[in-house]
């Protein structure tokens, strides 16, 4: 018997929105401000009962993953280790991104400030630094410049993450650390008193990438 296909609508297709972003910024960082959307709403959907729904139907990412690692097949489909599904390192890890978001903010603080020079640098993996001094940011302040390189510096990093662990695990991986996900779960959980997944009615799909 063959499998009836579905008809795509725009929701489809928000991977392309996703793969707009990381290209406009690197062309004019500035752009990497866009990115709050991606941070912003997911939780915004959540809080106002909408649970997972951003995951489920709208994220770009998620779908980008999907396209690479089983369209484009370049995902080797394996089982992810048990201890980068367990809690303590998707909620560890949902404090380290949290501390970097904040270390963000307070350089973006003390360049608002002049207590410190606008630094041009992408810095991937909070390491490694590549210097990126070509997009025009004479029209805006540096602390507005500064935001957009420490911000756009996590996305690539998280987009990154997202990509090796497709590459060696199921397309969906990245899907079970996800900070954005951690988040809207952990909301999802709060506001309907859940505390195991197996009575869950949501198509949340954390445990199964
Ligand atoms: S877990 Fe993260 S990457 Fe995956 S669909 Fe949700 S927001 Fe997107």
């Amino acid at each position: 018997m063959t499998k009836k296909k579905t008809k795509k609508t725009w929701k489809d297709y928000m991977w392309i929105i996703s793969l707009t972003y990381l290209i406009l910024g690197f062309f004019n960082i500035l752009f990497a401000w866009l990115g709050l959307l991606c941070f912003f709403i997911p939780l915004f959907i959540s809080i106002f009962g909408g649970g997972r729904k951003y995951c489920n139907t709208y994220c770009g990412r998620g779908q980008m993953l999907n396209i690479l690692g089983k369209d484009l097949k370049l995902s080797k489909h394996k089982d992810m280790p048990n201890f980068l599904k367990s809690k303590y390192f998707r909620y560890g890890f949902l404090a380290f991104f949290m501390s970097m978001f904040i270390v963000i903010i307070f350089n973006t603080y003390l360049v608002f400030s002049n207590a410190r020079d606008l630094k041009q640098v992408i810095t991937l993996f909070w390491s490694f630094k590549l210097l990126f001094a070509f997009s025009d940011i004479s029209s805006v302040s540096p602390w507005v410049a500064q935001f957009a390189y420490g911000f756009y510096s996590m996305m690539l990093t998280s987009t990154i993450l997202g990509i090796i662990t497709m590459l060696l695990y199921k397309p969906k991986s990245w899907c079970v650390y996800c900070p954005m996900g951690t988040m809207t779960q952990l909301i999802s959980k709060m506001q309907y008193k859940e505390n195991n997944c197996s009575d869950c009615n949501s198509t949340c799909n954390i445990n199964k990438p």
